[in-house]
C-alpha cells in the first residue's frame, strides 16, 4: 500500500503516451526528458523525435512542463538540421548520463559539446533597484540554439546542483527511461507504474511457476 502511493506520487507526471501524445515526461529534468524522446513501446526502441513536425511538437510539452525553469520562447518552424543537432545532443546526454549511472563519474570529452554550448551565454553582473549587486547568466547570439541551449543549462544544473546519486535508469529490464529520483526516501526504481507493476507481475509469475 504504501509502497504503491510512492509511485504514484513520484510519477504524477504524464504517465504514458498514446499516438496524439507521443512523450514522455518522467525524468524530472529537461535533458534526462530530451534522452526519453527514446523508448521502448512492445519490446521496441521507439524514436519520437524524427522530423522538425515532432521536435516542435515536442519542445511546445518541454516548455510547458518546465515552466519554472525555462523562459518560454516563441513557437518556430525546425530545420532538419536542427533536428539533427537535438538528436546528437540527446545522444551524448544519453551517454553521459549512462556512464554516471553505472559508473558515478564521466569523462572530459564527454562533457566537451555541453561547454560549447553553455559558452554561448556569460554570466553579467548587475546592479538591483537598492544598489545590490548580483550575478546573471545571460544568453548571447544563440543563432537558433536557443532550445539546445536550454537542454545544456538544464543539465548543467543536475550535473552540478543535485545528488547524482539519484539518477537512475528504470529497473525495468525492457525500459530505457531515465529519471531523477526526488522521493524523501530516494528509493524510487521505476520510471512510472506502469513498469512497476510489470515488474511485480513477473515476479509473481516467476514464484508461481517456481512453486511446487
Ligand atoms: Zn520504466
Amino acid at each position: 500500500m504504501k509502497e504503491s502511493k510512492r509511485h504514484q506520487n513520484a510519477s504524477n507526471q504524464k504517465e504514458t503516451s498514446d499516438e496524439r501524445n507521443p512523450f514522455i515526461f518522467l525524468g524530472g529534468n529537461l535533458a534526462l526528458d530530451l534522452v526519453n524522446t527514446e523508448y521502448i513501446v512492445r519490446g521496441k526502441r521507439a524514436d519520437r523525435l524524427l522530423t522538425p513536425v515532432d521536435a516542435t511538437q515536442w519542445w511546445e510539452m518541454a516548455q510547458q512542463m518546465y515552466s519554472q525553469t525555462i523562459q518560454h520562447q516563441e513557437s518556430r518552424a525546425w530545420s532538419e538540421q536542427q533536428v539533427s543537432a537535438l538528436r546528437r545532443l540527446r545522444q551524448m546526454l544519453r551517454d553521459l548520463f549512462e556512464t554516471i549511472v553505472v559508473h558515478h563519474q564521466a569523462h572530459e570529452n564527454q562533457i566537451e559539446e555541453l561547454n560549447s554550448l553553455l559558452r554561448l551565454g556569460s554570466y553579467m553582473l548587475e546592479i538591483g533597484p537598492e544598489g545590490n549587486f548580483s550575478a546573471h547568466y545571460r544568453m548571447r547570439d544563440l543563432q537558433g540554439s536557443e532550445v539546445l541551449f536550454s537542454i545544456a543549462w538544464a543539465a548543467m544544473d543536475l550535473l552540478t546542483k543535485q545528488e547524482l546519486g539519484r539518477l537512475h535508469a528504470c529497473q525495468n529490464k525492457r525500459c530505457m527511461v531515465l529519471f531523477y529520483d526526488t522521493t524523501k526516501s530516494a528509493t524510487r526504481h521505476w520510471c512510472s507504474i506502469a513498469c512497476s507493476n510489470r515488474a511485480r507481475s513477473l515476479q509473481n509469475y516467476r514464484q508461481t511457476k517456481n512453486a511446487p
